[in-house]
């Protein structure tokens, strides 16, 4: 095991890695724990629940609604929560952006913790505080920005984690690698995925080296004035395609971070899209898409990241280095006219 602390503006909070799930006990105790995970990873990991009281959501994005948070809330009252009550999400983005949620919110706010049980979740949505829900469309439209007190991390609830889901968590560990660390996207170019399944002390050191550059960035601007906006690599398109086509989180954005590649090429000098291409594939991930622009640019206009006629774009100065560069939207339009299928 190995502790490590980050300080946010609101809280300081402890990274347990390479922890084993037991520690759990030692952390909060049973008595005034309630555990929230999904069915699928209650049904592969019972016995870790054993004793614990626990609620059990649905699994899936389509369950991260308001609905579910009123059920969870009317269990906590059922079972005699209160102040006093910690709550633990273990499981992956789904569960921790509830559990964050209503731990926010149950009582004006209790302590929690969460256990991811993704790559995507350890490297990135445990990370940051941001927590919610969907309405409609829009996702994570309602929610709050509260760290949780603790992060316990045991990779031995990986061996169960399905491939699609091992790509998804390592496209924003190339993100992150993009923006931010060459020294990794060496390595990663020299490896792949199968090795990381197989060396758990290579897993081990890169989930940890990956949520500690994603904790570093978010401690420096919690409140996204700056370089966390960086995070938001291949998102801007990439969120735009999730929604229109059935693609997996990672898949948007690998596809996004391949056109912020070729826009960086034309507005910053970057000179390596085939190099992160070739990782991006090299991990299963799809990179050139023939997607329908008109209707992209549309769900543009409408992102968070517009301004009144420009648009804050991520893109690459160098691999390792991510800036963020102000596009005019017309000029976005006739870029990505030009993106290559
Ligand atoms: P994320 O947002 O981290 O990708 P989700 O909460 O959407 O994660 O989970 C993705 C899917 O993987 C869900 O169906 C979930 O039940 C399942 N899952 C999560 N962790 C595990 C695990 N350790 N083993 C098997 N399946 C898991
Ligand atoms: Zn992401």
């Amino acid at each position: 095991m190995q502790k490590k602390s980050c300080q946010f503006s609101s809280k300081k909070v402890d990274y347990y890695f390479d922890a084993d799930f037991a520690l759990l006990e030692k952390l909060v105790g049973k008595e005034h724990t309630v555990l929230i995970t999904d069915e699928n990873i209650y049904g592969l990991h019972a016995k870790k629940f054993k004793g614990w009281n626990s609620i059990v959501l649905k699994p899936g994005e389509e369950f991260k609604i308001q609905p579910t948070v009123d059920a969870v809330i009317e269990e906590l009252i059922e079972s005699g929560a209160d102040r006093k009550t910690t709550l633990v999400g273990i499981g992956g983005g789904v569960v921790t952006d509830i559990t964050g949620y209503v731990a926010a919110i149950f009582m004006r706010g209790i302590r929690c913790g969460f256990v991811p049980s993704t790559v995507l979740a350890m490297v990135d949505a445990s990370i940051g505080g941001k927590n919610g829900v969907d309405v409609g469309i829009y996702k994570n439209l309602v929610g709050t920005i509260r760290q949780p007190d603790f992060l316990l991390y045991d990779y031995s609830l990986l061996k169960t984690l399905p491939e699609t889901e091992w790509i998804n968590g390592f496209a924003e560990i190339i993100k992150h690698s993009c923006i931010k660390d060459l020294r990794m996207f060496k390595e990663l170019e020299e490896k792949k995925l199968s090795f990381y399944k197989k060396d758990k002390a290579a897993l081990g050191k890169l989930i940890l080296r990956n949520a500690m550059l994603k904790s570093k960035v978010v401690e420096q601007d919690e409140f996204e004035a700056g370089d966390r906006r960086l995070l938001n690599f291949g998102h801007t398109l990439g969120h735009a395609i999730e929604n229109m086509y059935e693609l997996s989180h990672g898949q948007a954005i690998s596809i996004g971070m391949t056109m912020a590649c070729h826009l960086s090429a034309k507005l910053a000098g970057f000179k390596d899209t085939d190099r992160v291409v070739r990782v991006l594939e090299q991990y299963g991930l799809p990179t050139y898409a023939e997607f329908d622009k008109n209707a992209a640019f549309d769900v543009l206009q409408k992102d968070k990241k517009k301004e009144r006629t420009t648009m804050n774009y991520v893109l690459l100065d160098k691999i390792g280095k991510g800036i963020v560069q102000q596009v005019p939207m017309n000029q976005l339009k006739t870029l990505i006219d030009e993106l290559p299928a």
